[in-house]
């Protein structure tokens, strides 16, 4: 059986979240009478997570996929991998922790079947998020959209439906460190979003620090957008002729205006230009260094996950090359 819809969710480290996800995650999915799969991708969860997907899957194998991490790769790393074994003609992706509650998948369906292959999703308040987050949000939508051109008025919000060209697509890049949302974004042809409700983390805590997000953001401009790079080469263009010409035309009016030493000594005083430039100069080579080290983890082009092993029902239909070769009884 060919599900049409694929639910993609990362886990790491959920082992409070999980009951209550299996117990609201089914029965919604089933409610949607379409055939489904659920691929959890284990981050490398250091609790008990793996063994409760392991047991999901015992207890509905016919829409459980697993796939196990060999360590800890990221979110979005998750995320790519369980694209890779998407089979349905939309794929869905879901945060484990409920934040995103999936009896609001539907919604996102209905917005696909109207012709839509991107469905992002807003979410109607922020609840569950540390203060700081609602505020840092709003800010990274604003220099996001200027400089990446990509809209999404909720980059948080992972509850998100991709038709299948565009899990293709993603697949067959090979970026390193990337964001998925922003990165299926720019393959998609119409897309849309819809307002779906917001919880609180039902259990446990973010997985993220203050400065994973921070790196977040910095991989999300430097990976979407050159803007940065280039407006330092015209912001410093700009800064250098300015101090130039500033500084020869007040060293010509000192020259004239004061005694020759006290007008050197003025010459001097370039401490607080001084700060600013180099200040400017540390924050762009600071850019400089985010670019080369994409460029540097790029190049090296390790994989971005490996998969310790992939749990799910044999099924018969799929081709696989090992059942091609007769086993030893067959032969005997
Ligand atoms: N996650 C993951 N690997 C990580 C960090 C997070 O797979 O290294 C998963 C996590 O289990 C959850 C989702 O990504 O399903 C979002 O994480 P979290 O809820 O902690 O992020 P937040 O909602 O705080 O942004
Ligand atoms: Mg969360």
């Amino acid at each position: 059986m060919i599900p049409n819809l694929s639910v993609v969710i990362p886990v790491y480290n959920e082992e409070d979240v999980l009951p209550e996800l299996f117990a609201r995650l089914y029965p919604a999915l089933d409610a949607l009478n379409t055939p489904y799969e659920v691929i959890f991708i284990n981050d490398g969860s250091k609790d008990r997570s793996a063994g409760m997907l392991l047991e999901q899957q015992r207890i509905r194998p016919n829409e459980t996929r697993v796939v196990l991490f060999s360590g800890n790769f990221g979110q979005h790393s998750a995320i790519i991998a369980g694209f890779a074994h998407v089979r349905g003609e939309v794929a869905v992706t879901l945060d484990a922790d409920l934040q995103n509650p999936p009896e609001e998948i539907y919604k996102l369906l209905v917005a696909y079947r109207e012709g839509f292959d991107y469905v992002g999703s807003i979410r109607d308040m922020r609840r569950g998020d540390a203060w700081w987050r609602g505020a840092a949000s709003k800010m990274i939508n604003v220099v996001r959209e200027k400089t990446t051109k990509i809209k999404m008025t909720d980059q948080g919000c992972m509850l998100r439906a991709y038709s299948r060209r565009i899990v293709d697509l993603v697949n067959q890049t090979r970026e390193v460190r990337t964001f998925i949302p922003a990165l299926a974004y720019t393959f998609a042809i119409h897309p849309t979003e819809v307002v779906v409700a917001h919880a609180e983390r039902a259990a446990g805590e973010s997985k993220y620090s203050f400065y994973q997000l921070l790196r977040l953001n910095f991989d999300l401009m430097t990976g979407f957008s050159l803007l940065p790079l280039q407006m330092f080469s015209l912001l410093g263009m700009a800064v250098a002729v300015g101090s130039v010409i500033t500084y020869l035309g007040l060293m010509a009016y000192r020259m004239f205006t004061l005694p020759f030493w006290d007008a050197m000594r003025a010459l001097l005083d370039r401490d607080i230009l001084q700060f600013f430039l180099t200040g400017m100069v540390l924050f762009g080579l600071g850019i400089v260094g985010e670019y080369v080290g994409r460029i540097y983890l790029q190049v090296r082009d390790r994989p971005r996950y490996v998969i310790d092993r992939v749990v799910e029902q044999t099924d018969a239909a799929l081709p696989t090359g090992a059942n091609d070769i007769p086993s030893a009884r067959n032969l005997a």
